[in-house]
């Protein structure tokens, strides 16, 4: 049994949190919370340790919510610290508490790549993680992205350049304050975007470039990807890929799925929690090819995408398991749509 804590309690961290509660593998020790909100009593009534920082204790306690103890004990009592607070705290918690203890600690796409030993997404360098003391878990719309460049470059279809064109969400949800609410952001006006360079820090040797642009809605990215290979492809081939490949599911517009709501309602329908979607989303009937160019738009949910990475990670940090033993587990435990499933 691998003991776990989760520093950082919002939007990836509690998700994170609850995956963690269904893996048999590992135990969530506790997670560590800097404000006493209603968040805070919901991770109590799932039955979840608080950590906090010391001079947070008093307010915590003001609330009546209990408090385990500060960060520091956390991270003493744990093997892996699976860090979610939002960018550029994780480095300074891995000078202030990760580096003075053992544990091995995984951090998020917000932090720079050099936090960590290795940036990570399962599917596309899970070996190269293995046993590494500080893995990055890359951004959302990176993990989308490494996905299918991994699973096309795992197939045997070589790709010569990939371009990606990114409408991103502007906001999370609860992100009430952030916008835009009636504008289009360059996101951000110069080329190409942060992803290019952080979908290399997983996959060096590829020529990409990306642009991003920020919309006023809260549900999903949008991707519209672009791909040269080296060699002509067929539609059936790369249809065949995207089917096998976990964590890619394809939906088809004559199913009723033409918009990012429709997947979200999707969601609703089928049960998921948090109407999270872990798994890329391919809009079917956009998939096109020309001799050597394909062609797709491509939906990534940002507040789930990266959470059966991070379990992944955690394994391959500890070496627990191999690379697609791990990919199943979480899969199967976190009730993703198992490879070989059509959708419509
Ligand atoms: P968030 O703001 O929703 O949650 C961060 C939480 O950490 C907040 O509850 C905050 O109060 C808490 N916190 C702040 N300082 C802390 C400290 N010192 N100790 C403990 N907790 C502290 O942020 P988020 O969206 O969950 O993002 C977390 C990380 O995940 C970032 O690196 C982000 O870039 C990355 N990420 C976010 C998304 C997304 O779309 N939200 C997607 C992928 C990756």
């Amino acid at each position: 049994m691998v003991y776990v804590g989760v520093v950082g309690y919002g939007t990836i961290g509690k998700r994170i949190a609850d995956a963690i509660l269904k893996q048999d593998d590992m135990k969530l020790v506790g997670i560590a919370k800097t404000k006493p909100d209603y968040e805070a009593y919901i991770a109590t009534s799932k039955g979840m340790n608080i950590y906090t920082i010391p001079n947070k204790i008093k307010l915590f306690e003001e609330k009546g919510i209990k408090v385990k103890g500060v960060i520091e004990d956390l991270v003493t009592k744990c093997d892996v610290i699976i860090d979610a607070t939002p960018a550029s705290i994780g480095m300074r918690n891995k000078d202030q508490y990760y580096l003075k203890y053992n544990t091995k600690v995984i951090f998020q796409g917000g932090e720079k790549a050099e936090v960590a030993d290795v940036s990570f997404v399962a599917q596309a360098n899970y070996e190269e993680a293995i046993g590494k003391r500080f893995i990055r878990v890359v951004s959302c719309n990176t993990t989308g992205i490494s996905r299918i460049v991994a699973a096309f470059r795992d197939n045997g279809l070589e790709i010569d350049k990939i371009r990606v064109f990114i409408i991103r969400r502007g906001a999370d949800p609860k992100e009430s304050g952030k916008g835009p609410i009636n504008d289009i952001l360059l996101n951000p006006p110069t080329l190409p975007s942060h992803h290019a360079f952080d979908v290399k820090t997983v996959i060096p040797n590829i020529d990409i470039l990306t642009m991003a642009i920020a919309v006023p809605e809260t549900l999903m990215h949008l991707h519209m990807v672009y791909i040269m290979f080296k060699k002509p492809i067929s539609r059936e081939h790369v249809m065949d890929i995207l089917y096998k490949t976990p964590r890619i599911i394809t939906l088809r517009a004559d199913m009723g799925f033409k918009s990012i709501a429709q997947v979200v309602e999707w969601a609703r329908d089928i049960g998921r929690t948090r109407y999270d979607v872990p798994e890329n989303i391919i809009f079917e009937e956009s998939v096109t090819v020309q001799d050597k160019e394909l062609f797709l738009f491509m939906a990534i949910h940002q507040e789930s995408i990266v959470v059966p990475e991070n379990i992944d990670a955690i394994r391959a940090s500890l070496n627990m398991l191999p690379k697609w033993s791990s990919i199943r587990k979480t899969d199967a435990s976190l009730g993703l749509v198992q490879e070989g499933k059509k959708y419509g």
